[in-house]
């Protein structure tokens, strides 16, 4: 696996590659590698791309500056899944190479409702980061395909939005969530859990799977309060569980079978907040 930290040199190689033939297929990370990601890269060699990932913590799109200094990084580590997966590239830049005129958002992204709802009422200024640096990372490595993983759903949308307006030559993959055997989805965060917290975890999945079950034989409302109130019971505290139309995520006030829709949870377990999603 080759490793560029500056845009010119990924830059020039990149363009040698397309110049034989290649095409690029992008996979954006914050590193603390797991299979989840591992999957998307995966995803990108399955269709005979040539794999690009990169690794940058990127700070504008932590609301909360504990979350981003605890943010876990092991980038050795990362290095080696990388090379096993047989990732082609990894980008590892700093900050100055992805913001060389200052990472401040001076013009901000219209993201509409999406922006305004669910992470975007939780995680205020989350998604503008998001959208700035994934805008950045698209214009430097112009790949063919981005490969983004479902569990972060509304961050699939978000990206969706931002290639339709600013770069509609990009094909868009939305990959599967991998999960743990008792249903937790993966997620670089799980490494901080103490052992009592990883051991009930995977109730935000089994809360997912109780609200698909009981779809057209109980009202969601009822639903979700089992849901909230089993959580709560258990350590967590949720900040949403809601049923959203899975394109708009429109939120809805009850199971709607005349359109597709999908599951959302977002709780904190002591100060690690997961977040999951399943369609219905
Ligand atoms: P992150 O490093 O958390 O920014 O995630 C990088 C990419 O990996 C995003 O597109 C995520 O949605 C995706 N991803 C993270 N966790 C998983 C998972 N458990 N399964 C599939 N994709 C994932």
């Amino acid at each position: 696996m080759f490793i560029f930290k500056t845009v010119d040199d990924l830059g020039a190689y990149l363009q040698e590659q397309k110049a034989q033939g290649s095409t690029i297929g992008f996979i954006p990370t914050m590193g603390a590698l797991h299979q989840g990601h591992l999957s998307l890269v995966g995803t990108a060699k399955q269709d005979k791309m040539l794999a690009v990932c990169s690794i940058f913590v990127n700070p504008t799109q932590f609301n909360n500056p504990a979350d981003l200094e605890k943010y876990p990084k092991t980038t050795e580590q990362d290095i080696e899944m990388l090379t096993e997966a047989g990732c082609e590239v990894l980008f590892l830049p700093d900050e100055k190479e992805v913001y060389p005129g200052g990472k401040t958002i001076t013009a901000p992204y219209d993201l509409g409702y999406l922006d305004t709802v669910l992470e975007g009422a939780y995680r205020p200024g989350h998604f503008q980061g998001v959208a700035q640096v994934v805008d950045r990372l698209l214009q430097i490595v112009a790949p063919d395909k981005m490969y983004l993983g479902q569990k972060d759903f509304q961050q699939c949308a978000v990206l969706k939005r931002l290639i339709d307006t600013k770069h509609p030559a990009v094909a868009l993959e939305k990959v599967p969530t991998v999960r743990e055997a008792d249903g937790l989805a993966m997620s670089s965060r799980n490494r901080r859990l103490t052992e009592p917290q990883r051991s009930v975890a995977g109730l935000i999945y089994q809360c997912l799977i109780s609200i698909q079950t009981k779809k057209g034989m109980q009202a969601f409302p009822v639903v979700k309060k089992e849901c909230w109130d089993i959580l709560v019971h258990k350590g967590f505290k949720p900040e949403y569980i809601e049923l959203a139309d899975a394109d708009t995520l429109e939120l809805l006030p009850d199971y709607d079978t005349s359109r597709k829709t999908v599951a959302l949870i977002a709780a904190y377990i002591g100060d690690i907040r997961l977040i999951d999603n399943l369609p219905l």
